[in-house]
């Protein structure tokens, strides 16, 4: 198998010549596509509902894409908050999941009527300190610690997570919040990332589910929504098989029948948070070779960097690369691929086989729409890049300028020299 990019060279070309290199580009007409099958795949819950996990790709534009398919929006932050709010999602339509939370965020996400999922037990009495009281529909995270596996692999390692109540803690919350007058309750939990693997969702959702039903009969909290959160990965590697969402939701739907239905739980709503499932493949970033090093290993510099994308520099995390318009050509190159920070693991890949590259050339990053841009930072006195929209007509619009050294400076404005720094 091998990944082809959604865009070609000469729409690429074209794009570039108005806004220069590098820069994000994303697939309206796959975003579109994705969004209306994970709207199919879970069709059968009457209640379901994606909350869209805004810190993966937080660009407005993309997201009302996604409200158009009913989804809502997961925020972690107050400015997160605030830019769901800006694009019209409020109330019901909006989750917020976070943790280590400090109280004013707690106060914002109420004043706009988000629903509110507690991280941990000791911010039920800060939550009701801030509020004055709880509000009616309240949900906790849950962390059932140990080891996260499906069948005999171990998926992830929940006891070493920072997230979520014990199940001792779980219990303790529910009784507590329903004294206080809580009259609709979830339960969240996020036990593994990036899984490939159909498995994953069904095998998360008999742990909550079973635990839903302990929880109903245990301490009669009414539980009106169960949430999947977010975790379904997507194949970075060539070779990797995509999930299947289709086969997801229906995994989803046995464990549902199997466990909640038979306890009179028939009507619990379904949520998820998704993030890079949304997004992920519908991204890429572009970038152009501009330096070429022959020392101990062959070198491309290109002019993007870390900042633009931080995965591989972070978790070694790999994303393809395809040389536009060397489809074709044989890979008998290896190469180092680098940014310029002043960081040696700026680097976006290492002894890749690629076709020969020439300076100019356009080099695409594969699989950088979630947790991509999203991550930059600005070391080294480096600038974010633009975002830009493929539309599925086949025009492109820009839907987030490149930063310029004037954003850079901005925090300075308190101070005198900064008046001279940019003339
Ligand atoms: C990061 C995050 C998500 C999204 O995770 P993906 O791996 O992108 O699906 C969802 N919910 C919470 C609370 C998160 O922190």
């Amino acid at each position: 198998m091998n990944k082809i990019p959604f865009v070609t060279k000469g729409k690429l070309e074209e794009i570039a010549a108005v806004y220069p290199t590098p820069f994000h580009i994303y697939d309206e007409t796959g975003i579109r596509k994705n969004a209306a099958l994970l709207k199919q795949a879970f069709a059968w819950n009457k209640g379901f509902k994606e909350y869209f996990a805004v810190k993966a790709t937080p660009n407005p534009f993309l997201i009302s894409i996604l409200r158009e398919y009913g989804c809502g929006c997961d925020c972690s932050s107050v400015t997160e908050l605030m830019l769901s709010k800006a694009i019209g999602a409020v109330g019901d339509d909006v989750m917020f999941s976070s943790n280590d939370t400090p109280a004013s965020e707690f106060q914002f996400a109420n004043d706009m009527g988000a629903i509110i999922n507690l991280d941990d037990i000791t911010h039920i009495d800060i939550l009701e300190k801030t509020l004055g009281k709880l509000p009616k529909k309240l949900s906790c995270r849950y962390n059932p610690g140990g080891l996260f596996k499906i069948s005999n692999s171990i998926m992830d390692n929940p006891g070493d997570a920072k997230y979520g109540m014990t199940t001792e803690q779980l219990f303790e919350a529910f009784r507590i919040m329903k004294e206080k007058g809580v009259e609709e309750f979830g339960i969240h939990a996020f036990l593994a990332s990036n899984t490939v693997t159909n498995e994953y969702y069904p095998t998360l959702a008999k742990v909550l589910f079973e635990i839903a039903v302990r929880l109903n009969r245990e301490t009669g909290a009414n539980i009106k929504f169960i949430n999947l959160s977010g975790g379904i990965g997507i194949p970075y590697q060539p070779d990797r098989e995509p999930n299947d969402i289709l086969e997801i939701g229906r995994g989803v739907k046995a464990v549902y029948d199997e466990i909640l239905v038979p306890a009179g739980m028939g009507d619990v709503s379904l949520f998820t948070e998704l993030g890079r499932f949304m997004m992920g493949p519908y991204g890429a970033l572009v970038t152009r070779a501009i330096n070429q090093k022959h020392t101990h290993k062959e070198y491309i510099g290109v002019d993007a960097c870390a900042v633009n994308l931080m995965r591989p520099a972070m978790y070694g995390a790999y994303h393809h690369i395809t040389v536009m318009g060397k489809e074709n050509a044989p890979c008998d190159h290896k190469y180092d691929v680098t940014g310029s920070l002043c960081e040696n693991n700026d680097k976006f890949a290492i002894d890749r086989i690629l076709p020969e590259i020439q300076m100019g050339d356009l080099i695409y990053i594969h699989d950088t729409g979630a947790h991509g841009f999203a991550m930059g930072y600005n070391y080294n006195g480096k600038l974010k890049s633009a975002e830009i929209l493929l539309k599925t007509d086949g025009s492109f619009e820009l839907i987030r300028r490149a930063e310029t050294p004037a954003d850079y400076f901005r925090t300075f404005d308190c101070f005198e020299f900064y008046k001279d720094v940019l003339k």
